[in-house]
């Protein structure tokens, strides 16, 4: 494999396509070794038809706002890959939705649902709608109108969609309504389901918690805690809320969560009830980050800027995809930061990861530290399928024991010679080689 012939390939077909390009490239330099040691994967091309989606559904969405307007949304579905088992991965609506992004995430979602060790695909699908600021009704209609296009290509053994920025539970109950009425089943075809109606309990802190986690077992392997340790992380949403907790429980201090206008500092911390106010905050649809800076003593916002300027012994970027560059990763190192772990999909540039690990920081990229999330929806998959529940202890066992898995196999494949763990590497090795010998036992299909 020749890693620059494949890439001006792939530029030419999906001209423009950058975060796509470069999720690609990342996987692709970091398996070309292992790559080339086994030539049957050359002989299967494997990594040209691994790096092209199986197929891309692309949709209009229409539907009425509270006005009686007429609204026309984009809807997407990108199944990249099903060689393990039924495409996996979460909807995203947001106004930044394009193709480029969910290929991205789709990409990901392959090697990320492999190192989980159960058996699921990768896929990411959703709209550029934005449901901020929209009444429940206009989000319900909304759904709607993206399930009666997406019903017909999905279900529990063929693609099992669930959230992701944008949707929460209350998309999601939205989505599988529609769903079970046209369909007129009730199946685990979507994941993180409320509770009542086939939802595993922890699926909501999953993505969070099994982040912190495998931040753990990285501060194990140097003999270290959270204990004490500070934490600077960005968003308040889905993740970073179950993260805050987590982390929180374990004798972090949390100083910092963001949005788009800025971040806010406590120097005091982020715990208790002041999650539980930020928590109120985000289900009644309010901003989080200013009102939280107003509500508590002691307490700074910093408009338009970014958490990654304060001093902290761990980073966690949990907002969204490259909000962590090169400028903020050098300013973190000078500030004596031990650990970054990426809970947010692809949160660092590639400059900021070298200087990651150029500085022999601990690095470790999102498809390892945030597949608890995916993981807990493999584990409300089995729940639906077997008719019945665990326990919150049961599933947050299990998702103890997958993070701590998937850092073992990060550094089996990634551990160099000067005992640094290259994370990035380990896990696109052990994720790739699942899938790719999976295809070759399928043949060229
Ligand atoms: P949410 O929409 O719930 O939360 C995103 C948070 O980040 C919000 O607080 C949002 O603020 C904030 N935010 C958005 N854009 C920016 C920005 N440019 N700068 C600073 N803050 C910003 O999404 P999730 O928590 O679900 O997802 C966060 C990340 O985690 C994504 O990369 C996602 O792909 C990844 N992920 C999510 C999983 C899940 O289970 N949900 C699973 C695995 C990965 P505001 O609301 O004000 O816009």
């Amino acid at each position: 494999m020749n890693v620059d012939k494949i890439m001006n390939n792939l530029e030419k077909k999906h001209h423009g396509e950058v975060e796509y390009l470069q999720a690609v490239r990342e996987v692709v330099e970091s398996i070309e070794e292992v790559y080339n040691e086994n030539p049957q994967f050359e002989t299967a091309n494997i990594i040209e038809r691994i790096i092209e989606p199986d197929r891309v559904l692309q949709f209009k969405v229409p539907w009425i706002d509270d006005e009686g307007n007429v609204k026309i949304n984009l809807g997407y579905r990108v199944q990249f890959n099903n060689a393990i088992g039924p495409y996996k991965g979460g909807l995203r609506f947001h106004p930044s939705v394009n193709l480029s992004i969910l290929k991205f995430l789709g990409f990901e979602q392959i090697f990320k649902n492999a190192l989980t060790t159960l058996p699921m695909g990768g896929a990411k699908g959703g709209s550029d709608f934005d449901p901020k600021g929209k009444s429940n009704t206009e989000v319900m209609r909304f759904c709607q109108s993206f399930m009666l296009e997406l019903w017909k290509y999905i279900g529990p053994e063929t693609d099992v969609p669930a959230g992701d920025i944008g949707v929460g539970g209350r998309e999601i109950g939205f989505l599988y309504g529609m769903y079970k009425k046209l369909k007129g089943d009730h199946t685990g075809v979507l994941t993180g389901k409320g509770s009542n109606w086939g939802g595993s309990l922890i699926r909501p802190e999953a993505t969070g918690f099994g982040g912190i986690y495998f931040a753990q077992e990285m501060l194990t392997a140097k003999k270290e805690t959270f204990k004490d340790k500070t934490v600077a992380l960005s968003g308040f949403g889905n993740v970073a809320w179950g993260a805050a907790l987590k982390a929180s429980e374990l004798g972090a201090k949390i100083v910092t969560i963001s949005g788009p206008d800025g971040y806010i500092y406590d120097p005091q911390g982020i715990s208790g009830e002041k999650i539980d106010f930020l928590l109120d905050l985000r289900a009644s649809n309010e901003d989080i980050v200013k009102p939280y800076s107003y509500a508590f003593e002691g307490v700074e916002f910093h408009e338009g800027k970014r958490p990654w300027e304060v001093k902290t012994d761990i980073a966690l970027p949990c907002a969204t995809q490259n909000e962590l560059n090169g400028e903020d990763a050098r300013k973190l190192i000078s500030n004596g930061v031990r650990l970054v772990a990426e809970i947010s999909n692809m949160g660092c540039t590639p400059d900021a990861v070298e200087e990651f690990q150029k500085n022999k920081i601990l690095f470790a990229p999102g498809k390892a530290v945030n597949a608890g999330g995916v993981a807990t929806s493999g584990l409300e998959m089995t729940q639906n399928s077997m008719k019945l529940r665990w326990n919150s202890n049961e599933v947050d066992k299990r998702l103890h024991e997958i993070m701590c898995n998937i850092h073992r196999q990060c550094v089996k494949y990634g551990k160099r010679e000067d005992a640094y763990i290259d994370y990035v590497k380990g896990a696109n090795i052990a994720g790739f080689l699942k899938v790719a010998n999976s295809m070759l036992d399928m043949g060229v299909i």
